[in-house]
């Protein structure tokens, strides 16, 4: 099956194969968590020629630049051009690896370790596992099936990926098998209040500055989706300008925006081009945003979607409304 193929293509690489890890673009904490986790596992496993990178010019979003693995990080140009095996992390398709597609078509091999149920299947084997809370599962599972002991490095990047896909342990993912990993992940000496610190709870001050302005100009309609409230909000460059801060700190803006107790739907517009826009969506669970997101040219979850949006913003507004006020509705 996919699982012996994926260990047997780990295991019989020869000595001086180059192996790429890669995820998605933007990354968060589940796509450089799972990566750089197993990416040490790699290396236990005596992998020497390991490089990881994401798409896109973006610098390490500074949350994550502590993290153990970190300096397995390569800039997307100067990652192998031909590697020998290439594994992808959190990624559902191929639209969301930018220019390393290339090196996934040009790869000897191609291992995928997903968690999205809409993933295509672009790789050469594919660990995909809808049920599972993050990506870092379907890694920490690969890990045990090469033989790989677990040390508190691995288990940091697993244990970053794990806390943000399940919103530290909020969302309905979070199942006895979540709380499981998590104590097999604690158990090796990691430090779970100092991991939260670093990763959820600390921004520059600017930042905070930041989130009142576009937080105040947040809207409210309170019967936009499918007959349930719909709030969102936007950010421009020039908001990260004036406030001198890069973007990665609009990552957090959605959990400030999705907490409003009249909307079911919540979303964030952040600019992210000229006129092109990373559009976050959220669900507490009546509309399938990952069906709005889809229909908008994205993807995700039910309960977690986004999709990247052109032209001027007002039009987009108006094209997710247009979707939203037609939403399939999750039955309770
Ligand atoms: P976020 O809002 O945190 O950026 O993304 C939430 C989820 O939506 C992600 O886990 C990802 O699956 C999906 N997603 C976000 N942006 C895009 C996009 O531009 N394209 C696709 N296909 N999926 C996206
Ligand atoms: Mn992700
Ligand atoms: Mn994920």
């Amino acid at each position: 099956d996919d699982w012996a193929a994926a260990v047997a293509a780990v295991r019989d690489l020869p000595a001086d194969a180059r192996v790429l890890l890669i995820c998605h673009v933007n990354p968060d904490g589940d796509a450089l968590g799972s990566m750089l986790g197993f990416g040490l596992g790699l290396r236990r496993l005596g992998v020497r020629d390991l490089q990881a990178t994401f798409p896109g010019p973006a610098e390490v979003p500074e949350p994550f630049r502590w993290m153990p693995g970190v300096e397995l990080l390569v800039p997307q140009d100067d990652a192998y051009l031909d590697p020998d095996l290439v594994i992808c992390f959190d990624a559902a398709s191929k639209s969301r690896l930018g220019d390393l597609v290339d090196r996934l078509d040009k790869a000897r091999a191609s291992l995928v370790l997903d968690h999205h149920a809409s993933n295509t299947g672009f790789g050469r084997i594919n660990l995909v596992d809808p049920h599972a809370a993050a990506t870092s599962v379907v890694a920490l599972e690969l890990l045990d099936r090469l033989g790989v002991t677990l040390d508190a490095e691995m288990a940091t990047g697993l244990y970053v990926a794990l806390t943000t896909d399940t919103g530290s342990f909020r969302f309905e993912a979070t199942t006895p098998a979540v709380h499981e990993m998590a104590a097999r992940l604690v158990a090796t000496g990691i430090r779970p209040g100092d991991i939260s610190r670093r990763v959820f709870d600390t921004r520059p001050f600017g930042a905070v500055r930041l989130f009142g302005e576009v937080l105040g100009r947040a809207t409210l309609e309170p019967a936009a989706a499918a007959g349930h409230g719909l709030v969102w909000t936007y950010a421009t460059h020039d908001d990260l300008a004036r406030h001198e801060q890069p973007a990665y700190v609009l990552e957090a803006l959605i959990d400030s925006v999705r907490c409003t107790e009249e909307a079911d739907v919540s979303c964030v517009i952040k600019q992210s081009g000229e006129a092109e826009w990373a559009v976050s969506l959220r669900s507490k669970g009546a509309v399938d945003v990952s069906a709005v997101a889809v229909a908008l040219g994205g993807g995700g979850h039910r309960f977690a979607a986004g999709f990247t949006g052109r032209g001027a913003l007002d039009e987009l507004v108006g094209r997710i409304r247009a979707e939203l006020a037609t939403a399939t509705l999750i039955a309770p």
